[in-house]
């Protein structure tokens, strides 16, 4: 039986990339760790900041909320709330709802559930049976993922949230930032930044406390602390050049253990470029809606707006 690297007790886990054996309590520590780390050489959080926390009830929020609960109790003036966003999809959303209420109330986490349907009048699954929205082919996750963005943001901000902490982990970081390479969309890329500076005042600062933790990492973090998640695959999940690009990385990460941070390495560095490309005139008000934009019309109000088409 190999033993850990930090100390004598039997290893359950090894990591490829950084040559280390662990047991159960150093591995999940170094979790807890490399959030710290992450949080503070972002400047992610201060010490009075109410934190938002986006908790859909899958692995990667729940493991988020386990942990912020962690930091959070070691600075008083600091609070946590849970928010959880109903897509309205139905047989998947049901379950995970379930999921995430038994977490927020185990860490005694005041929680926050909102509806599409309340906030844009309509369910991802309405949205999927809208005759236009058929005829054009698009995804549910091109409505969902702009829908939920906006959810959130609007409800953190009513919330007096100054932080709205999202449970993205490497693996997502690294194929956003290929996802934006091949689509050449320098503007999203940017997006991907760690900057807590609020860009616009309606804009709550998104951060990501677990981006440099390997997805593989927060499910065996979630199994050794026994923390529950909901692990069904949504049936809208198809995004076929993300899927691509998953692929390809975890294909390339078995080779050469680490790529995967090689990629997120590769955005920091480019941060202050980026920054002085895409300066904060490139964040302006929707005409139609005040939300924050890139533009006169805001997403989702463009998204929105293919809705009424017939
Ligand atoms: Fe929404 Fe797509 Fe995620 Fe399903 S897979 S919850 S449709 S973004
Ligand atoms: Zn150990
Ligand atoms: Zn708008």
């Amino acid at each position: 039986m190999q033993k850990c690297s930090k100390c004598s007790k039997n290893a359950v886990t090894f990591r490829p990339y950084s040559g280390e054996y662990l047991c159960k309590s150093c591995f999940t520590k170094s979790i807890e760790v490399r959030v710290k780390r992450a949080i503070a050489s972002h400047k992610m959080l201060r010490d009075e900041d109410k934190i938002a926390v986006g908790l859909s009830g899958g692995k990667d929020s729940v493991v988020l909320l386990h942990i912020l609960k962690r930091i959070e109790e070691k600075f008083p003036n600091s609070s946590l709330v849970a928010i959880t966003i109903d897509e309205g999809i139905s047989g998947y959303r049901e379950q995970s709802i379930e999921i995430a209420k038994k977490n927020a109330s185990a860490l005694n986490i005041p929680h926050k559930i909102f509806t599409f349907k309340g906030i844009f009048g309509c369910t991802i699954d309405e949205i999927m049976q809208n005759e236009h929205v058929k005829e054009l082919g698009a995804s549910a996750c091109a409505f969902c993922g702009s829908l939920r963005r906006r959810a959130l943001n609007q409800k953190a901000r009513e919330l007096g949230a100054s932080k709205l902490a999202v449970g993205h982990n490497l693996d997502d970081e690294a194929q956003s930032i290929l996802l934006n390479v091949f689509r050449s969309d320098i503007h999203r890329l940017a997006r991907l930044l760690q900057d807590t500076s609020a860009k616009n005042e309606n804009f709550v600062p998104r951060i990501k406390p677990l981006r440099t933790i390997p997805e593989r990492e927060t499910i065996l973090y979630a199994y050794y602390k026994g923390i529950e998640f909901h692990s069904q695959q949504c049936p809208y999940s198809f995004n076929v050049l993300r899927g691509e690009i998953e692929s390809t990385l975890n294909r390339l990460d078995d080779k050469r253990p680490g790529i995967k941070y090689g990629v997120l390495k590769f955005l920091d560095d480019l941060a202050p470029a980026l920054r002085n490309y895409c300066t904060d005139s490139d964040f302006t008000e929707c005409e139609q809606c005040g939300e924050p934009s890139s533009g006169k019309q805001c997403n989702v109000c463009k998204l929105l707006s293919e809705l009424s088409q017939k």
